[in-house]
């Protein structure tokens, strides 16, 4: 088997993308980065110099062939997504095989960790892309080695400036990804975050995160449910809700509805968090009554919080078990 036949992948369903095609254009595991979080393993090269993977027509060919595959299936494909074992912009041909593979008439998109998008070459193969989600976890520096652990030639302060001259200049959707993970005090880091994201020229979303498989480090668990609701409630209040998603392992949908009210309220609290006063509105549109709550918090599908005096609920978060076992 050709070493490139594993780099298309799917189409997997996504919330943030819909029917993706993953294009892994990274062999495992070179990064700038090695996240303690990181769902797919250490980082055995850490590097930040972008060099030649795979031939860009190989990667062409295979992505053609899986896109075809899944074509004959009549299955619909919404996006091409780089999503790598790795940093997808470690790649010097990233930029060439968003052209070639424009041709495909298919949106793409690159999930990135942006430590290199203040690199004029990085900058401008991304602005070739019609999507893309970069990783801001954190603005300040000793958090930000702490989690991600960067290459240490890396600097917080360009990678920062770099997203924002890219959102002055891109096009396309813009969306900024912040992992939670347990264990970790935040503070006022939250607000810091979400400052620099409001400053943004364009930010089409901001998603919430927590890890969803099991992480590289063993002491890694995800944010408990009072966290991310707390980096919920700050960051809207200087982005606005509507702008906030969460990323928790479901794909719930807050804007499409079933008529079962079950359902329907735990889709919606997968993707933010409800205000009671907004929860009573919703049972009494639908002619429910609360005791359905109560029985989603009796079956520990869903979660009571209280953040600034309020009352919210939200889905419980997917089993911590996973990264015990
Ligand atoms: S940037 Fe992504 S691939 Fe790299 S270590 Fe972090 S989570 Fe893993």
């Amino acid at each position: 088997m050709k070493e490139t036949e594993t780099v298309a992948f799917g189409p997997v369903p996504s919330r943030r993308l819909g029917r993706s095609l993953g294009i892994n254009n990274i062999p495992p595991k070179f990064c700038s980065y090695s996240c303690v979080y990181c769902q797919v393993g250490k980082t055995i090269n850490m590097t930040r110099a972008r060099r030649s993977f795979y031939k860009t027509e190989d990667i062409f060919e295979q992505v053609k062939r899986k896109v075809n595959e899944t074509n004959q299936r009549k299955e619909p494909i919404d996006y091409l997504t780089f999503v790598a074992d790795g940093e997808p912009t470690l790649d010097v041909n990233l930029g060439n095989e968003i052209s070639l593979l424009k041709q495909l008439g298919i949106p793409i998109a690159v999930i990135t960790n942006s430590s290199l998008i203040w690199q004029n070459d990085t900058k401008e193969d991304l602005m070739e892309a019609d999507f893309v989600s970069f990783k801001v976890d954190t603005v300040s520096e000793k958090l930000w080695k702490r989690i991600n652990r960067p290459h240490k030639d890396l600097k917080l302060n360009t990678i920062l400036e770099g997203i924002s001259d890219f959102a002055d200049e891109f096009r396309g959707t813009i969306v900024s990804e912040t992992m939670l993970i347990d264990g970790i005090n935040y503070g006022v880091e939250f607000g810091k975050t979400a400052e620099f994201l409001k400053q943004l020229k364009r930010l089409d979303k901001a998603y919430i995160a927590i890890p969803t498989r099991p992480p590289t480090e063993s002491w890694v668990t995800p944010a408990k449910e009072e966290t991310v609701n707390e980096a919920f409630q700050v960051f809207s209040e200087k982005l606005g809700a509507n702008k906030l998603e969460y990323l928790i392992g479901y794909e719930g949908n807050a804007f499409s509805f079933t008529g079962r009210v079950e359902e329907d309220l735990l889709s919606i609290t997968s993707v933010h968090p409800m205000r009671e006063e907004a929860v009573k509105e919703f049972l009494k549109k639908t002619n429910a009554s609360w005791s359905i709550i109560e029985k989603l918090l009796l079956e520990d599908k869903l979660v009571e919080l209280d953040y600034a005096g309020k009352t919210y609920y939200m889905r419980k978060l997917p089993s911590r078990n996973l990264f015990t076992e």
